[in-house]
């Protein structure tokens, strides 16, 4: 069964019952894990995951509160031992930006340092970043302040579909990556440039004729009822908000 667990969902100012916006992605062998914050070894095993079972890594872009968990995640697994590969996602930029992180924290002198394999995603619609028995997923371009994507999760055995919008401000190809999914996990940080309000979200959703709907990259102090009463009237099918560690099975 496929499984979705939400790790974080703060907007760039986490408190004590938000993490930055983060998820993992589960199914089969695969153990994904969508953007990069916090302390990821122990979020993993919070969430029931064995850190050693991580294959990938998928980074939306490269601002802090999405990718500055990478280097103490790739030191941590090092140190636990780990000697199979990882492998991470991202368009040129991001994975670019990373790459000069890590050589920053001087990972080549790392003895046995495992191969972390970067697989640069171009920048277009609809791009395959994986296909195999488990998962198809693709990524496509949004609307932000640097180059970012969006993700459509597709699980191969039961056909169920997540889409992430990352943060984006409303865009075609965040409602084209959602079309029909059962799921639409959509930022609403609220009013600010380069990011979607709930009523945005909500408006995204319906254009996708999602059949639900998670509101993520909020701020950490916000009204929860206005919140979700916003992306409602724009929305017709069921509003959530996503919780830190809510787990969803498909
Ligand atoms: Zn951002």
């Amino acid at each position: 069964m496929g499984t979705i667990v939400i790790l974080g969902t703060a907007n760039a100012v986490p408190d004590d019952r938000h993490e930055n916006t983060h998820l993992l992605v589960q199914e089969g062998q695969r153990t994904i894990l969508v953007d990069c914050t916090g302390n990821p070894l122990a979020e993993l095993k919070r969430a029931g995951v064995n850190p050693d079972q991580l294959t990938d890594v998928i980074l939306t872009h490269f601002h802090p509160d999405h990718v500055s968990g990478v280097p103490l995640l790739l030191m941590d697994l090092w140190l636990s031992g780990r000697k199979h590969g990882i492998r991470i996602h991202g368009l040129a930029d991001t994975l670019g930006r990373m790459q000069t992180m890590m050589k920053l924290f001087d990972c080549e002198s790392w003895p046995n340092f495992f191969t972390v394999d970067y697989h640069i995603l171009p920048d277009i619609a609809q791009a395959e970043l994986l296909a195999d028995g488990d998962f198809i997923i693709t990524a496509s371009p949004v609307k932000h302040l640097i180059p970012t994507i969006g993700i459509r999760v597709e699980f191969v055995r039961s056909g169920k579909v997540v889409a992430y919008s990352s943060d984006t401000e409303p865009y075609q190809n965040v409602v084209d990556l959602g079309l029909e999914s059962d799921i639409l996990i959509h930022e609403a940080t609220g009013t600010s440039f380069g990011h979607s309000t709930p009523r945005q979200a909500g408006e995204i959703a319906q254009a996708a004729s999602a059949k639900s709907l998670y509101l993520i990259h909020y701020p950490a102090d916000l009204d929860e009822e206005k919140w979700l009463w916003e992306a409602r009237q724009s929305f017709t099918g069921p509003v959530y908000l996503a919780g830190d560690y809510l787990r969803i099975e498909l």
